[in-house]
């Protein structure tokens, strides 16, 4: 088949830790989901694998009447293999007990780096069991990290002598650094010399330094991320080696799932809306501000947050600022999250001291961050740094302007507000300290006094396509580069 007039369709080995809504931690599972179906829509063969595990219902995934041996410096394994669908995707998961079955994803067990240097193992392994030669394998994150070398090493057959790889990097702060005597583990002791040697003298390798090393094409999920990368300040340790590799290193962005994140079908909002019926958005703001036992005003702006609470997100930023609008004016702040004790302390504080105009709901609650969306005036994500960020672009389809630091996949995203010309999609600040916030929220107040402004910035950023079809296409030519170059 193929996928368009210019571009012969794929056969492609996506291979991932998380894949939603199967196993889920963050962003990489909303992109392991959607892109591998946006490209099978596009007429490529994509396969997708990933762990079984007991996170996962078994009787979701039934077992396929096969194994695969996996035989790993010294260790054995026998493989379990079951399968799914995901729309029109076949997903693959490698079941082994011994490895998967921890009641969470991510571990800090002495065998974590094995763990998933049997992911990208099987899935080699399973290309064999299938006898089918992929033309790309693509990678993500450091748990898929050594692919690439493998090919180059332990799996250099004829099977893989035309395969490319991809490796996507979501958040680079996620290395998998383990101690140099896990090497034998991970069946490259006979292949020493192909990592980085100077670590090794220092007592460690890295599974995301080796696949940035070895992969033939590296991705990051914005442009402006992946500049960033490439200096100190952003690189995390890394930036010599993107530097070095600066020529194979793109920037695209991730797109959102709309048949989840549209607010016009959207089930968890009580009013459904579109920029036609914007008016009823205002009901669903009645309707939480009530539930969450505040008063509603329709002159008072009311700003949202949704966010993991880790220092990355910029959430100590928030109090100090918020508090002086508060203290001003008739706005309101209704967060949710979860996580650092001492950012949602700092939250809970801002609460004691605002009470009729401050909520704070620590938790993970799906129904609710979708309400929050579709309810409150701004949103904010004052990042430190941010590789794409979805909740911006689900902000901007559902009327709510944001507010974001100039960073990463933020700065990709939202067009920042010009007064005098009226365009823009939300509001932009360049510093990261509370300077930068403090002057973005009195930009936001200033805008919401003036509803025709406000009304145009809303549907300025309801107008934006971020659906996953055209990002979609942009793998697809990497692919194309890839399969050409062989
Ligand atoms: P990251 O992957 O760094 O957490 P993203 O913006 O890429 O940031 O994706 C975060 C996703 O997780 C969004 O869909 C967001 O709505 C969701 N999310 C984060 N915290 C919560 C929470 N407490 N409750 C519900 N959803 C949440």
């Amino acid at each position: 088949m193929t996928a368009s007039a210019d571009r012969p369709a794929a056969r492609v080995l996506f291979v991932s830790s998380e894949v939603a809504p199967l196993a889920k931690t963050g962003g990489l599972a909303d992109v392991a989901s959607a892109l591998p179906q946006a490209l099978t829509d596009s007429g490529h063969e994509v396969r997708v694998v990933m762990p079984a595990y007991d996170t996962i219902d078994a009787d979701s995934v039934p077992i396929a009447p096969h194994t695969v041996d996996i035989a790993i410096g010294p260790h054995h394994f026998t493989a379990g293999i079951r399968q799914t669908v995901l729309g029109n995707v076949e997903v693959i998961l490698i079941d082994i007990p011994s490895l998967y079955h921890r009641g969470r994803i991510y571990t800090e067990d002495p065998d974590e780096h094995l763990r998933f240097a049997v992911l990208g193992w099987a899935a080699l392994e399973l290309c064999r069991a299938w006898d089918w030669s992929p033309d790309v394998i693509h990678c993500n994150d450091w748990q898929t990290g050594l692919i690439p070398l493998y090919l180059h090493t332990t799996h250099r057959q004829e099977r893989f002598a035309r395969t490319g790889t991809v490796l996507t990097i979501h958040n680079l702060a996620y290395q998998g650094g383990f101690s140099s005597d896990r090497i034998n583990d991970v069946g490259l002791e006979p292949f020493r010399e192909w990592l980085h040697q100077g670590h090794l003298g220092e007592g460690w390798f890295g599974f995301l330094e080796t696949g940035l090393g070895y992969a033939d094409i590296l991705t990051t999920v914005s442009p402006t991320y992946a500049r960033e990368i490439l200096s100190p300040e952003y690189g995390a340790g890394l930036d010599w080696l993107l530097r070095k590799r600066e020529e194979d290193l793109y920037g695209i962005l991730n797109g959102i799932d709309t048949t989840v994140w549209d607010p016009a079908t959207d089930p968890y909002l009580p009013y459904q809306y579109d920029a036609g019926t914007l008016w009823r958005k205002e009901w669903n703001k009645q309707r939480l501000l009530e539930d969450l036992g505040l008063a509603h005003d329709p002159d008072g702006p009311v700003f949202g947050l949704v966010s993991r609470m880790v220092g990355q997100k910029g959430i100590g930023l928030i109090p100090g600022p918020m508090a002086g609008i508060l203290e001003s004016t008739d706005a309101r702040f209704v967060a949710l999250g979860s996580g650092d004790p001492e950012l949602e302390g700092a939250l809970r504080g801002l609460e004691e001291r605002f009470g009729d105009q401050v909520r704070f709901v620590s938790g993970y609650d799906e129904a609710l961050s979708h309400r929050i969306e579709g309810s409150v005036d701004s949103f904010l994500m004052p990042s430190q740094y941010e590789p794409c960020g979805l909740n911006q672009m689900y902000s901007l389809a559902y009327g709510t302007p944001p507010i974001v630091r100039k960073t990463g996949g933020l700065a990709d995203t939202v067009e920042p507000w010009d007064p005098a010309s009226g365009a823009g999609t939300g509001f932009v600040f360049e510093h990261f300290d509370e300077g930068g916030v403090w002057w973005a929220l009195n930009q936001t107040l200033d805008a919401t006094r003036n509803p025709t402004a406000w009304k145009q910035i809303q549907l300025q950023g309801m107008a934006i396509d971020n659906s996953w079809a055209s990002r979609a296409a942009q793998y697809a030519d990497l692919y194309a580069k890839l399969t050409a170059a062989v």
